[in-house]
């Protein structure tokens, strides 16, 4: 069984979510695919709960009413047979009505804005089982709500989802084509949650883990990893073969195109994660797995929103357990160290989270002197062959980027990666400066 998982872009007008059905159609593999809300959803949806969190009531009224205008206007031009006509409409106005009562509901807090943006995927679903079903293809809807949990931690319980499915999908065995939705889940509290922003990546990949499946695939908006952040830099190219380590180095510092966690749950259990594009399905992509080939710099990704942090203390000099305890008081605050440089006598780390800074200061300057956080950071990560083996590769680096002031470095973390802070006005002239300099071009 396969997993392939289609984003906003790839659902988001009538003639994509058409040509979804017919790739997956195409050919016998029985699979459970994985969509989105469609584009700009999710966002709308926050902005109204936002809206409503202000009691602006006539302001998210409004954002409803342009909201439900998109979705009449895609239902007309989806469904081809008056009964699919009749069957989207009536999708569509359940679903407002609901939005309106969440709306309405007073106060409104976290639980019901969560409810409300969990909405996205819920219609995109329906909407699709929907045509599914008015081209005459068998399929079944199954609610990610029934398998899908974050523990308190907001992690997301991978042997709940396991257990539930070798439970659920036994029902289903003569389906072939299995619907669910994306990014959208239940907390310890049984209520409806999330995981977070592009996080239906992370489910098709959570799923996979679960089923072992033979592959997931995540159809997007362009072919493939590309070598260097397209929204940043004129000319990039897509990279063929990555694997696990390196994927995951390049979504968690700031790869859009796969959210930060999902290459977890695939190398846990090795299953191959292929990036597709579902307006060029021909393309190659890129295959994401166990082995790669070993070209020395692969690719670079930028993650935004870094605070830096320099701690210093000579007691430091010469003593054990000054570490554990600066680590410690990020472990109590929750709050993930991206990146770690040490000298004799200071530490510097960087936080991406900074809701706890002023506790974490607080604490660490019991023991420690601080210096003023740099704040509004970006870390640069390149990815490659590092091997300690092959000199001269740090190096080329250094002197493509030697007019940049850079902030820190980090080499030898791992044989794939080399991480760079810069301030985040830097970001744009380093990306193109790295592009340049680390990658061939013939011209
Ligand atoms: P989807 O809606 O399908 O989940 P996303 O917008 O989340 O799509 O991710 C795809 C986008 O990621 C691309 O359109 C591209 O602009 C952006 N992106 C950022 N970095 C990269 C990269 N290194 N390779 C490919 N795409 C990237
Ligand atoms: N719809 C959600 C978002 O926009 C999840 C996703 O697209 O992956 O963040
Ligand atoms: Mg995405």
């Amino acid at each position: 069984m396969q997993v392939w998982k289609f984003g906003g872009t790839s659902v988001g007008k009538p003639d994509r979510m058409r040509s979804i059905c017919g790739l997956i159609t195409q050919d016998s593999q029985r699979k459970i695919v994985v969509l989105s809300a469609l584009s700009g959803t999710t966002n709308a949806l926050i902005a109204m709960g936002e809206l409503a969190k202000q009691n602006l009531r006539v302001e998210a009224q409004a954002k409803v009413d342009a909201l439900l205008a998109h979705y009449q206007a895609f239902v007309s031009e989806l469904y081809d047979t008056p009964a699919g006509l009749a069957k989207g409409a009536e999708i569509v106005g359940a679903e407002f009505g609901f939005i309106g009562s969440l709306l309405a509901e007073a106060p409104f807090g976290s639980k019901q804005e969560k409810e409300l943006v969990a909405q996205g995927e819920l219609l995109s679903t329906q909407l699709f089982a929907a045509y599914l079903a008015e081209q005459g293809v068998a399929s079944v809807l199954l609610p990610a709500l029934e398998f899908m949990k974050i523990d308190d931690d907001n992690e997301p319980v991978l042997a709940f989802t396991e257990a539930r499915l070798a439970d659920i999908l036994p029902q289903h065995a003569h389906q072939q084509i299995i619907v669910t939705q994306g990014f959208i889940c239940r907390n310890p509290r049984g209520e409806i949650d999330n995981l977070k922003r592009g996080g239906s990546d992370y489910t098709a990949s959570l799923i996979g883990g679960a089923i072992r499946a033979e592959e997931v695939q995540i159809w997007t908006d362009i072919d493939g990893m590309h070598n260097n952040d397209p929204r940043v830099v004129k000319r990039t190219f897509p990279i063929r073969e990555l694997s696990f380590d390196e994927a995951a180095e390049l979504a968690y510092f700031g790869a859009k195109i796969l959210h930060p966690s999902t290459i977890t749950p695939a190398r846990m259990h090795g299953v191959p994660v292929r990036l597709k594009n579902t307006m060029e399905p021909t393309a190659y992509g890129t295959l994401i797995a166990e082995k790669t080939n070993n070209m020395d710099f692969k690719a670079i990704a930028a993650k935004d929103g870094i605070t830096a942090l320099y701690v210093h203390s000579t007691r430091m000099l010469n003593a054990y357990g000054f570490l554990r305890r600066v680590f410690e008081i990020f472990e109590k605050y929750k709050t993930p160290v991206d990146m770690i440089t040490t000298a004799e006598v200071s530490v510097s780390l960087t936080i991406d989270d900074a809701t706890n800074l002023t506790q974490i200061k607080a604490e660490l300057s019991q023991f420690c002197q601080l210096e003023e956080p740099d704040y509004d950071q970006t870390i640069v990560c390149i990815v490659g062959d590092f091997n300690a083996d092959k000199p001269g590769l740090c190096a080329k680096v250094l002197e493509v980027v030697k007019h940049i002031p850079i902030r820190m470095i980090s080499y030898g973390g791992s044989e794939h990666n080399m991480s760079l802070l810069v301030h985040r006005h830097q970001k744009n002239e380093i990306l193109n400066a790295l592009n340049e300099g680390l990658f061939e071009w013939n011209d």
